[in-house]
């Protein structure tokens, strides 16, 4: 049996694995069958982690987390992990490759997954000229017009990022100010190639089989209009993800996993939770990663009690 299985590989989950690694405990980190690493894989320049002054891009820094939890001795598995009892004593763990894991402690780092619009068509149009990941597929839309929808930091990074591709990028936002914070907003407000539509929410996609357009409703005079796009890309947030353990430990109204106090404590001895799948607030890469380095600690010391 393992002393510690850590669910998630966004940095709350290596964090959790570099500490509990160097306190002995061999953590079993389950990735994911896609890929390591979490949001961060997503992202272009991290230029607020701190101990790096120059800034580095999102894979590098999920390399290096990594890189730096092997190197104590953390297996990684890419695997997804579909089901887990996690009410006993002894934690059960299975994955989508048919493998069942015991663990003494299990600490949840399965951070929060993009947010829909909610539209008809969005998810036929997924891959269509929809999208969630600029990083991803911002490539594809060379000297052509897209729109990003949201108002927060993720909307203006990746609006400025699509600049480097797309000849325009109009920026959609509901309200006529933005949630991102100021230098973020700025870049983008100064981009030359980014048009903000203000007080405007995305009504109906537009276009069969590929994405042609959006009709965009204004949010003070309920007034339609149509606007002509080649891509769109959607910003408006995340959830965190829950749906594995949510009617084993106890969440939160807003659907977070419950935690107590400071700490890292679910509603089940031997169950830890940390990162983006907790944090209604703060949702940063350095405040995730400290939040993984509170569950190893927790997790250490529920092991010295037993
Ligand atoms: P967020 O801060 O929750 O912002 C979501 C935005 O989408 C808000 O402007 C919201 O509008 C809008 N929105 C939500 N639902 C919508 C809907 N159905 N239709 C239209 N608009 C909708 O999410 P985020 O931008 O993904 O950022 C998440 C966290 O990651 C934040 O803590 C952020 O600071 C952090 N982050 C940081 C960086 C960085 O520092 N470089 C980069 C990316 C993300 P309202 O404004 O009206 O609520």
């Amino acid at each position: 049996m393992r002393d510690v299985i850590i669910i998630g590989s966004g940095p709350a989950g290596f964090t959790a694995a570099i500490y509990t690694a160097r306190a002995g405990m061999n953590p079993l980190l389950i990735a994911s069958s896609v890929e390591s690493g979490g949001e961060l894989m997503k992202t272009t320049e991290v230029e607020n982690f701190p101990g790096f002054p120059d800034g580095l891009q999102g894979p590098e820094l999920m390399a290096n987390f990594q890189a730096q939890a092997e190197r104590f001795g953390t297996e990684v598995l890419l695997d997804d992990v579909i089901e887990v009892d996690l009410k006993g004593d002894v934690k059960i763990v299975k994955t989508g490759a048919g493998q069942t894991f015991e663990a003494k402690t299990v600490i949840l780092a399965t951070g929060a997954a993009y947010r829909e619009l909610g539209l008809p068509k969005e998810k036929e149009l997924s891959g269509h000229g929809v999208s969630w990941c600029a990083t991803c597929d911002g490539f594809f839309f060379r000297e052509r017009t897209i729109a990003v929808v949201g108002g927060g930091d993720s909307a203006m990074e990746e609006a400025n990022f699509l600049t480097r591709f797309a000849s325009k990028v109009y920026l959609i936002h509901r309200r006529d100010t933005f949630k991102a914070s100021k230098i973020m907003q700025d870049r983008a407000l100064n981009n030359p190639k980014i048009e903000v539509v203000w007080n405007s929410e995305v009504a109906e996609l537009l276009g069969e089989g590929k994405l042609t357009g959006v009709t965009l409703r204004d949010t003070v005079n309920g007034s339609t209009k149509n606007l002509e796009l080649d891509g769109l890309f959607i910003a408006v947030g995340n959830d965190p993800r829950v749906w594995l353990v949510e009617n084993q430990v106890e969440l939160t109204a807003e659907k977070f996993i419950a935690v107590e106090g400071r700490s890292s404590k679910t509603s089940l001895p031997g169950v830890f939770a940390a990162g983006d799948v907790i944090d209604p607030t703060y949702r940063q890469a350095i405040t995730a990663a400290a939040s993984g380095c509170v569950a190893a600690l927790d997790a250490e010391h529920y092991l010295s009690g037993h």
